[in-house]
C-alpha cells in the first residue's frame, strides 16, 4: 500500500513537495485555506512583479525621447486596468496549479488543516463541513504573514501592509514605508513610478541591510532613490502614528538598533502622509495548526524548528519554507526546494539542503542580485579574498538598452581565483545572478568564468569583464 502523505498549505513550498511526493508513488493530499499557490503567488512575488513590470514600463515611456520616439499623448497609469492584468495572471496561474496537481495525482482539498494527534488531521472546509484524515507522513508548509509592529496597527486602509499594498485601488498623494529591506525597497521604487512622493524609513544603517546584500548595492539602491525622489531615512524608527483630517502624522525618532549615531539622526522628525506602508517582517502562520499536540518545537519567535534533513521532533513529520523562519532563507525557490527534499526524505530518502549558493533576488530599479559570501562575510570569516567590480556602464548592451547604472562584483578566494560570490546591482540582475549561482555552487573559478565564451551584445558579458578584471587581464573593465 502506498504511503499517505498530508502536506499542509499549497505555496511554492508545499505544492512542490505534493508533487514530489506523488512522483515517489506517494497518495497525497495538499490541504490549502486559502489559494493555490500562496503568497508567493497570491500576495508576493508575483503581484509585486506584475506592479513593478508596469512601473518600469512606465518609467521607459517617460523616456521615450531618448529613445527617438515621441509619444502623443501622456501616459497615465490606469490603476484598475492594472489591477485586472494582475488579477487575470495571478488567477491564470493559480488555475494552472490546480491543473498541474491534478495531472501528477495529487489530491487538492479546500480547508483549513488542523493536526489533532499522531497521525490524523481534520481539514474544515469554508462552508463547514469537515473531513478526518489519517498520514503516514506530514509536511508543514503554512508560510507567513505580515507582522505589524507596536504603535503602529495595521488597519488595512491607512496603515496597510503589502497584502492591500498589492491591490490598492487608488495611487496615494504621499506614502510613508516603514522598513527599508527588500519589499520596502521594491514598494518604494514601484510606487514612486506611479506618481506616490515616497519617504522609506530604515531603523539600520543602509537600505537593504541584509548580511547577503553587498554594501555598494545599498549605495547604489540609495542613490537611484534619489533620482527618483525617494526620500529615506536610515538609523531612524517610527515612533507612533496620529490620524488628523484624513491624514497621518507619522512621528520619527532615532533607531535603538543604530550605533554611532551622529547627533543629527538624534532628532526627531514629524511627516505627514496619506498612507503608511509597514514592511518590518513576517510572522508564521503557527496558530490553530495543532502543532502542540504531536509535540513540535517552536523557537522563541514562533518559527518551526526543524533538523538539517527539516524533520521536526515528531516522526514522519517534516516542515519547510517560510514556516522555518529567517533563520533559513524565506524566499519562494528556497521553499520549493526544500519541499522536494522534505518529501524525498518522508520517501525514504537522505537530503539535506545546501543554503550555501542561494541566489537572493531584489527587484528594485535596478535590480539587486546576489549569491555566496559579501567582502564583508569573507573579511570576517578570515578569508584572503579579493573583490573585483565592473560597471554596468562598460557593457555594450546596457548602452544599447539605455540602463547604464549598476555594477558586477565577484568576491573570489586570493591565489586560486574559486569563484566565493556574486553581487550584481543593475538591469537584469535577477536573471544575470543564475551563471553566479552556477560559479559559486560548482566551486568555478574565475578562470573558468572568463574562458566561457559570452554571446555579444549581452549583459551577460558582464560577468567575463568582472572575472578578466579578476584575473588582473581587464578588457572593458
Ligand atoms: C510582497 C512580497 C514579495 C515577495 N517577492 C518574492 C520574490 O520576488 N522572490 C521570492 O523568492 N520570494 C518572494 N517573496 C517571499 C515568498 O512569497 C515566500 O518566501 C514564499 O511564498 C514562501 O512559500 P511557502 O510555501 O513557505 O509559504 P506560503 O507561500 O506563505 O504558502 C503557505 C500556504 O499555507 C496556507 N496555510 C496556512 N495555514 C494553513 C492551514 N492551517 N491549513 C491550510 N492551509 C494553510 C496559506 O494559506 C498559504 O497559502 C515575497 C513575499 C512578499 C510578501
Amino acid at each position: 500500500m502506498s504511503k499517505k502523505i498530508a502536506v499542509i498549505g499549497a505555496g511554492p513550498g508545499g505544492y512542490v513537495a505534493a508533487i514530489r511526493a506523488a512522483q515517489l508513488g506517494a497518495e497525497v493530499t495538499v490541504i490549502e485555506r486559502d489559494k493555490p499557490g500562496g503568497t508567493c503567488l497570491n500576495w508576493g512575488c508575483i503581484p509585486s512583479k506584475i506592479l513593478k513590470t508596469s512601473a518600469e514600463l512606465l518609467e521607459n515611456f517617460r523616456r521615450a525621447g531618448e529613445f527617438g520616439l515621441s509619444v502623443e499623448n501622456q501616459v497615465r497609469v490606469d490603476l484598475a486596468a492594472l489591477m485586472a492584468r494582475k488579477r487575470r495572471i495571478v488567477e491564470t496561474q493559480g488555475k494552472e496549479i490546480l491543473n498541474l496537481l491534478s495531472y501528477k495525482k495529487v489530491r487538492y482539498l479546500e480547508g483549513t488543516a488542523r493536526i489533532e494527534g499522531p497521525h490524523r488531521l481534520v481539514a474544515e472546509s469554508p462552508d463547514g463541513r469537515s473531513e478526518d484524515m489519517a498520514w503516514d507522513g506530514l509536511i508543514l508548509a503554512p508560510g507567513s504573514r505580515p507582522a505589524g509592529v507596536s504603535g503602529l496597527p495595521l488597519d488595512g486602509r491607512k496603515i496597510i501592509s503589502s497584502n492591500e499594498a498589492l491591490s490598492l485601488q487608488a495611487i496615494p498623494s504621499s506614502i510613508l514605508i516603514v522598513g527599508g529591506g527588500v519589499i520596502g525597497c521594491e514598494f518604494a521604487f514601484i510606487l514612486a513610478a506611479l506618481g506616490a512622493e515616497v519617504i522609506v524609513v530604515e531603523a539600520l544603517s543602509r537600505l537593504l541591510p541584509l548580511p547577503s546584500v553587498d554594501e555598494d548595492c545599498s549605495k547604489i539602491i540609495g542613490r537611484e532613490m534619489k533620482k527618483m525622489r525617494i526620500k529615506f531615512m536610515v538609523n531612524r524608527i517610527v515612533d507612533r502614528v496620529e490620524e488628523a483630517g484624513g491624514r497621518l502624522r507619522v512621528f520619527i525618532g532615532p533607531s535603538p538598533l543604530a550605533q554611532d549615531l551622529k547627533r543629527k539622526d538624534l532628532s526627531p522628525v514629524e511627516v505627514d502622509v496619506d498612507q503608511v506602508l509597514v514592511c518590518i517582517g513576517r510572522r508564521p502562520n503557527t496558530d490553530g495548526l495543532g502543532l502542540e499536540t504531536i509535540g513540535v518545537r517552536l523557537d522563541e519567535r514562533g518559527w518551526i524548528v526543524a533538523d538539517d534533513r527539516l524533520a521536526v521532533d515528531f516522526p514522519e513529520v517534516y516542515a519547510i519554507g517560510d514556516v522555518l523562519g529567517p533563520q533559513r532563507v524565506m524566499l519562494a525557490h528556497v521553499a520549493s526546494v526544500e519541499g522536494q527534499a522534505a518529501a524525498e526524505n518522508l520517501m525514504g530518502g537522505n537530503r539535506t539542503v545546501d543554503y550555501s549558493a542561494v541566489p537572493g533576488a531584489i527587484f528594485t530599479m535596478p535590480e539587486v542580485a546576489d549569491v555566496g559570501l559579501t567582502e564583508t562575510q569573507a573579511r570576517e570569516q578570515g578569508l584572503d579574498y579579493r573583490a573585483d567590480a565592473v560597471n554596468v556602464r562598460n557593457i555594450g548592451k546596457a548602452q544599447v538598452i539605455g540602463q547604464i547604472v549598476g555594477q558586477a562584483k565577484i568576491v573570489s578566494e586570493a591565489g586560486t581565483g574559486r569563484v566565493l560570490g556574486v553581487h550584481i546591482v543593475g538591469p537584469h540582475a535577477t536573471d544575470l545572478i543564475a551563471e553566479g549561482v552556477l560559479a559559486v555552487k560548482t566551486g568555478c573559478t574565475v578562470r573558468d568564468l572568463a574562458e566561457t565564451i559570452h554571446a555579444h551584445p549581452t549583459l551577460a558579458e558582464i560577468m567575463v569583464e568582472t572575472a578578466y578584471k579578476a584575473l588582473d587581464r581587464s578588457v572593458h573593465g
